[in-house]
Parts: C-alpha cells; sequence; structure tokens
C-alpha cells in the first residue's frame, strides 16, 4: 500500500528518532508486496531503502530521495523434525523479540541469548545480530530473499550468507531483500551453552552450562535493561541505535603495535581487553578504547551524547539532528584514532 509522501516522517520510524521524509513510501505486508514492490522500484531506477524497525539505521535530515519499502509481513511457522530438532520459518516482517518471546514459550533453545534486541527478524541476517555470546548465525539454516540482480525469489545456504562478525552478504551488498529467515531450534527446553561470562555469572552456573530458557531471557532482559539496551519509553538511553561502533578485529602486527602504544600511554601493567579469533586476528573492546580516549558515559553537552548507562551508544537526548549525531561520531572517532591509532567502524547503516 503506497502512502502520501508528505505524512511519512522517517525520524517517526526509527529508533534514533532521526530523518526527513521519504520521497515514497510503501507499506509491504506480505513476502508478495515485498518483492513486488521492490522490483518496481528497481525497474524504475529508483534508489530504495528497505526498512524493518528502523534500529539500526541513521537516516539524513534530508530524507530520503527514493522508495522505501516497509518490511512487514508477520508470521511463524514451526515443523518438528525430530524429538530434539524443530524448524521455524519467520516472515521478515515479524518483530524479533516477539520471535524469541515465542520460540521461549513453546520451549525451543537457541535465540534466548538474542533477546532484547529490536527491529524485524528478516533483519537479524543483515548484521548477523549478536549478544552475550550467540549470534543468529549460530541457528540460520536458510534465508529466503529476493536477489535484485536477477529479480528472482532464492534460498541461501548459512554458507551463502557469509555471515562474519555484526556483517555478511548481505550488510556488504545491497542485492538481497530478505523474504523469510529460516532457524533450526533444539527442543530439549534448555539454552545453548551460556558463552558469555557476566551472564553466566548472573544465572548462577558455568560457562559452558545450559541454563533453563525463561532464566536466560530474564537475565539477558535484565543485563540489557541496564545498559539501556532495551527499548523502552521511559529510558532516554534506549534512543539510540544500540551500540554505534563495531569492536575492530586486529590482525597480529596491528594487535602488537596497538599493545606496545598503549604500554607507552598508559603504563607498561595496562593490559587492553582482548580475545583470540579463529582465524588468528583479535578482537578489541572499542568501549574501552573510546573511555581510554577520553569520551566518557554521559559525554557531551548538547542535544547528542553518549548514553549515561553503554560507552558504545549514541542517544539523540530531544530535538536533535543527524548532522549533529554524526558529528559526535567523527569526533570521537577521530579522538581513537589519535590515541591509539585504530579506526573505529560504524555498525548502523546510513541512509540518504
Ligand atoms: C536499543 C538497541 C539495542 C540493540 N542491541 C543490539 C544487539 O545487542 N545486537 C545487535 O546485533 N544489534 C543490536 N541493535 C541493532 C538493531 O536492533 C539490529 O541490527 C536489528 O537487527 C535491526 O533490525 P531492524 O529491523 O530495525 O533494521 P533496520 O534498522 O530497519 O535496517 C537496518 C539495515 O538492514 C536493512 N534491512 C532491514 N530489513 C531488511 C530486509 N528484510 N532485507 C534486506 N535488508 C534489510 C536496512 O535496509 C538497513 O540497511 C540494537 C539497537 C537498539 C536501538
Amino acid at each position: 500500500m503506497e502512502a502520501p509522501t508528505d505524512t511519512i516522517r522517517l525520524a517517526d520510524l526509527t529508533t534514533l528518532r532521526l530523518g526527513g521524509p521519504a520521497r515514497r513510501f510503501v507499506e509491504a505486508a506480505s513476502a508478495d508486496d515485498v518483492t513486488a514492490a521492490v522490483r518496481a522500484a528497481d525497474a524504475a531506477g529508483e534508489r530504495l531503502l528497505v526498512l524493518g524497525g528502523g534500529s539500526n539505521l541513521v537516516v539524513a535530515d534530508a530524507g530520503f530521495d527514493g522508495t522505501v519499502v516497509h518490511v512487514a509481513g508477520r508470521g511463524i511457522e514451526r515443523t518438528d523434525l525430530d524429538a530434539s530438532r524443530a524448524r521455524v520459518v519467520i516472515q521478515a516482517g515479524e518483530p524479533w523479540d516477539e520471535v524469541v518471546a515465542w520460540a521461549v514459550d513453546e520451549s525451543l533453545g537457541g535465540i534466548e541469548c538474542l533477546s532484547g534486541i529490536p527491529g524485524s527478524a528478516g533483519a537479524t541476517p543483515i548484521q548477523n545480530v549478536g549478544a552475550y555470546g550467540a549470534s543468529v548465525a549460530d541457528v540460520v539454516s536458510r534465508v529466503r530473499a529476493l536477489d535484485r540482480d536477477s529479480g528472482a525469489v532464492v534460498d541461501l545456504a548459512p554458507a551463502e550468507c557469509e555471515f562474519a562478525y555484526r556483517s555478511s552478504r548481505f550488510k556488504r551488498t545491497g542485492r538481497f531483500v530478505v523474504l523469510e529467515v529460516e532457524l533450526l531450534l533444539d527442543r530439549g527446553g534448555r539454552s545453548a551453552p551460556i558463552r558469555y561470562a557476566e551472564l553466566a555469572r548472573r544465572l548462577g552456573v558455568a560457562v559452558g552450562d545450559r541454563a533453563p530458557l525463561a532464566q536466560v531471557r530474564e537475565a539477558v532482559l535484565e543485563l540489557r535493561r541496564g545498559k539501556g539496551m532495551v527499548l523502552d519509553p521511559a529510558d532516554p538511553d534506549s534512543v539510540s541505535a544500540g551500540s554505534f561502533f563495531t569492536n575492530p578485529i586486529l590482525d597480529p602486527r596491528a594487535f602488537e603495535r596497538f599493545e606496545a602504544l598503549v604500554h607507552e600511554r598508559l603504563g607498561s601493567d595496562v593490559q587492553p581487553p582482548s580475545w583470540p579469533e579463529a582465524d588468528g586476528r583479535t578482537k578489541t573492546s572499542a568501549a574501552w578504547l573510546i573511555e581510554r580516549a577520553g569520551f566518557h558515559k554521559g559525554h557531551g553537552a548538547g542535544r547528542v551524547g553518549i548514553s549515561s548507562k553503554h560507552t558504545l551508544a549514541l542517544v539523540n537526548r530531544g530535538g536533535a539532528t543527524t548532522a549533529e549525531l554524526l558529528t559526535l561520531a567523527d569526533e570521537i572517532r577521530g579522538g581513537v584514532l589519535d590515541s591509539f591509532g585504530i579506526e573505529l567502524h560504524r555498525e548502523p547503516v546510513l541512509a540518504g
């Protein structure tokens, strides 16, 4: 269904509450509607913005000079494959956290650590959403998408999705529009092994243990609320796009240089956080870098700032513009580069 454009302000459809109008706006209530709207925009040579929950988007103040297709088709279908596994097919417009709540109610394990992540199910493969040691790539068994290059609807196996840390083939190219996501979940009624120490402590279990699904969901939601990472109209720190920067992953020589710089600047007893990656590189903490470069929780005196609960979240404190937000992001990025020679990468997608 096409809406009169002057009524659609993208600020009303993004969690940052930023962004000007859409030139054309199509509400697509089913996978067929999405397919038709995207094919029509592509045939007309229009710029296209696929919109889910708007929770990982920074839209320009001038708005989007093209067609915005809002993916809104709902539906979840469960098929039990055997005593231990169920296949779950989710329409792209289904709100992700409702999917997680449903899975926990159905005693299906595998996505409980991804509780409280805003946005649509269809967007979860885009940046391979992750939290508390889990990511959606752990359970995705197929992604159905419209391939804008060929115009055909295709089924992609996990390897074809090229999932990586906060990234995938979908995020790197605008070629695919996700129509549905298929997950393989565990019917055992317990969580996947808990990999994140802070969560394991909260649950009173050892890292690697499993726990009852509902308890894991509650513990994750509680931890996230403490960081302003659950959308809540009463929490001004949740007017964000979640983490604004990803954790840098450094090759061995870059990590050595970084460590040497840390010792020189902060003292030889200071060790930067580090987690080994499977490919021999090392991940470090963007929040640690930002803090050590002098940007603390609550930073910023104006209408944009750093969340008072989470160093990685940039928030619109009310009435801000996208230009102000991006200036703050540049200031932080520049500060970290000057202090530690590391370039931070933005997690949300810019549009317009
Ligand atoms: C408070 C808060 C906490 C967050 N916590 C986390 C977290 O813990 N972990 C995490 O990984 N992320 C987190 N995020 C980021 C965000 O919630 C996720 O990235 C989410 O998956 C985005 O979904 P969306 O539907 O809102 O996508 P949108 O913001 O609408 O879109 C994001 C990008 O995906 C594209 N896209 C959306 N739907 C489709 C589709 N069907 N097909 C093709 N492309 C599509 C858009 O074009 C855009 O490029 C958080 C955000 C907020 C505001």
